[in-house]
């Protein structure tokens, strides 16, 4: 393996504890950062995630407020808990967990949340600013991805990027945050063909698809830093189960420059990256968007 690996656990535990001094010197002037997440059901994935975010949340210094509905909630229910959020001062950030029920239309309770407050990113009004290159809350996943980039690799310009997959969440605030950074970026996805000449044009590959170590070792430019957004849970002989990405890590580990694992890569971003932003959206709303005398601006 000549690969450099990069350590998103370690990243993001120094991300959360510049946060947490942030965080320190904003309560002290009396504003305690504050996150609101809404689970609608008992999706168990979403449990846990929820279960992260919140104690994560807490260990920042920052409020959290959980809301957990059954999963026969309407939609009118929904909204008006949303509204309510909207309207409640020492709530900064709103994170409504998706997937959410069937019979409830997601896209409309996104598009309910305050876009000042959308510390996902996903609201139209922050999606088209972020495609305008304006100032934006970036979806968590792919801002931690470029945390990771920028830390590897330093200044981005002028190099060639391919981002594989075109997920509203994943692939195309990714796209959209390397143009940002004056890469040269293609998007591939399901219809791309010849996906390894493509992918081997890239200094940066981001693979974000969802199919187990689907990304081979000769589809990669020796030296490129590869970042793997996948999280794919394979079913083992005894039952048990583990987590790969869709990338091969050890063939590509051995042409790359530097490597995500999985788990252990881009995983651990997520969750520090919406403190990140929750962070932010406090400064924004509350009127300190300038750095505090007694912490680092992380933004
Ligand atoms: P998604 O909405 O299913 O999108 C997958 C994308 O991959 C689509 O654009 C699809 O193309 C493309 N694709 C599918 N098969 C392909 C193929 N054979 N060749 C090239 N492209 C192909 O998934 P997502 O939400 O972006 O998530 C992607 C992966 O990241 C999943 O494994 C997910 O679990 C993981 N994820 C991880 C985190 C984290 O915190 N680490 C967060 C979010 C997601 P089309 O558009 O043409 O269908």
């Amino acid at each position: 393996m000549s690969a450099r690996i990069i350590d998103g656990k370690a990243f993001a535990a120094g991300l959360r504890a510049r946060l947490a001094v942030e965080v320190a010197g904003l309560v002290a002037r009396g504003v305690t950062p504050g996150l609101a997440v809404v689970l609608v059901g008992e999706d168990p994935a979403s449990q846990v995630y929820v279960r992260n975010k919140t104690a994560q949340t807490r260990e920042v210094g920052m409020a959290s407020f959980e809301h957990r509905l059954p999963a026969d909630t309407s939609e009118a229910a929904l909204l008006a808990l949303i509204r309510v959020l909207n309207r409640n001062d020492g709530v900064d950030g709103i994170l409504v967990q998706l997937p959410l029920p069937a019979s409830i239309d997601a896209a409309r309770v996104l598009e309910a949340v305050d876009p000042a407050k959308d510390v996902d990113g996903f609201h139209p009004l922050n999606v088209g600013r972020l495609a305008a290159g304006l100032d934006a809350p970036v979806p968590c996943t792919p801002l931690g991805c470029l945390m990771l980039l920028k830390d590897v690799l330093g200044d981005l310009a002028g190099r060639e990027a391919v981002v594989i997959g075109r997920s509203t969440i994943v692939g195309k605030p990714m796209a959209a945050l390397l143009l940002r950074e004056s890469c040269t970026v293609t998007i591939a996805h399901s219809r791309t063909r010849d996906l390894p000449a493509v992918v081997r044009r890239g200094d940066i590959v981001v693979a974000a698809v969802g199919k187990p170590a689907m990304v081979r070792g000769d589809w990669i430019k020796p030296g490129a830093a590869v970042i793997d957004v996948g999280i794919n849970r394979m079913s083992l002989p005894d039952g048990k189960s583990r987590l790969i990405g869709d990338v091969a890590f050890d063939e590509v580990a051995a042409v790359a420059g530097a490597i995500t694992p999985v788990p252990g890569g881009v995983g651990p971003m997520t969750i520090a990256c919406l403190l990140h932003n929750t962070l932010t959206a406090c400064r924004k709303r509350r009127g300190f968007d300038f750095p505090l005398p007694s912490g680092e601006r992380v933004g």
